[in-house]
C-alpha cells in the first residue's frame, strides 16, 4: 500500500532543502510504481537490472529510472539505452563498461560513485583513495560517454544516530573537497526511510526512499 500521506509530507520537506526524491520501486508492482507517477513522481530507483528493464517497458517513457543497486559488468548493455543515472559505480572497470556502452547508444550517462561510509562489511563501495584515483585518472578524460555527477553512499544501519551523522559528514566533506576540483559534481544521494532527515541536515540533495512511501517490501523479493 502507498502512502500518499507520506510521499506528500517527504516531498515538502525536500522541497525546503531543494532536495531530489528518488521514489525506490524495488520489488514494487508497475501498477503501484504507476499511482505514484499520477501524483507527479518521475524519478524511480531499481536494484536489479531485469526487473528495471521489464519496468522501464511497460511504463510511461518520461520516467528516469536510476540504477540504486550493485551493477555487474555484463549486465550494463541491457541499462545503457535508457538508464538516467547510475549511483553505484563502485570500480574503474564498471565506468569503463557503462562508457562503452553509452558510446554505443549514443549518449552520454551521468554516474555517482559510491563510496563505502559504512561499518558493515558487505556493503560496497569505493574507498576515499579509490574515488579520487577514478577521478585523477588520465583515462577519465577520453571517456567522453560518462559523467561523474557526485557521490553515492549509505550509512549504518542503526539506530545510534550518532554514527549516522558522522557517516553522512565524511561523504558530504568528500563530496565538496571533490567538487573544486570537478566542475560536473551537483549531485550528492544520501538518505533513506530511516535516515533521509538526518542526511538533508548534512546536505544531501537526493535522497532514495522506498519503505515510507511504497510500504514494507515483498519478503520474496518478486512484483
Ligand atoms: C532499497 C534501497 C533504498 C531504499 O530503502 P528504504 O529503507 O526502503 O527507504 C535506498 N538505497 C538503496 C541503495 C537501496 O538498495
Amino acid at each position: 500500500m502507498i502512502s500518499i500521506d507520506n510521499f506528500y509530507k517527504i516531498t515538502e520537506e525536500l522541497n525546503s532543502y531543494h532536495a531530489r526524491l528518488v521514489a525506490v520501486s524495488k520489488t514494487k508492482s508497475p501498477s503501484e510504481i504507476s499511482e505514484l507517477y499520477n501524483l507527479g513522481q518521475r524519478i524511480f530507483g531499481e536494484n536489479k537490472v531485469q526487473e528495471m528493464c521489464e519496468k522501464y517497458n511497460l511504463l510511461p517513457k518520461d520516467i528516469q529510472w536510476h540504477l540504486i543497486g550493485h551493477l555487474q559488468t555484463n549486465k550494463v548493455k541491457y541499462i545503457a539505452s535508457f538508464v538516467s543515472l547510475i549511483h553505484s559505480v563502485d570500480s574503474f572497470k564498471l565506468l569503463k563498461e557503462i562508457n562503452k556502452q553509452a558510446l554505443k547508444n549514443n549518449r552520454t550517462i551521468s554516474c555517482l560513485l559510491q563510496i563505502h561510509i559504512a561499518r558493515e562489511e558487505t556493503k560496497f563501495g569505493l574507498s576515499e583513495t579509490e574515488a579520487i584515483e577514478i577521478l585523477t585518472s588520465s583515462e577519465l578524460i577520453q571517456m567522453k560517454n560518462v559523467t561523474i555527477s557526485g557521490l553515492m553512499g549509505m550509512a549504518t544501519l542503526t539506530e545510534n544516530t550518532t554514527i549516522v551523522r558522522s557517516e553522512f559528514q565524511s561523504l558530504k566533506n568528500l563530496f565538496v573537497r571533490l567538487e573544486h576540483v570537478n566542475p560536473m559534481f551537483n549531485i550528492l544521494s544520501m538518505g533513506m526511510s530511516s535516515d533521509y532527515q538526518i542526511a538533508l541536515q548534512e546536505d544531501s540533495n537526493m535522497v532514495r526512499i522506498g519503505s515510507l512511501i511504497f510500504g514494507e517490501r515483498n519478503k520474496n523479493n518478486s512484483y
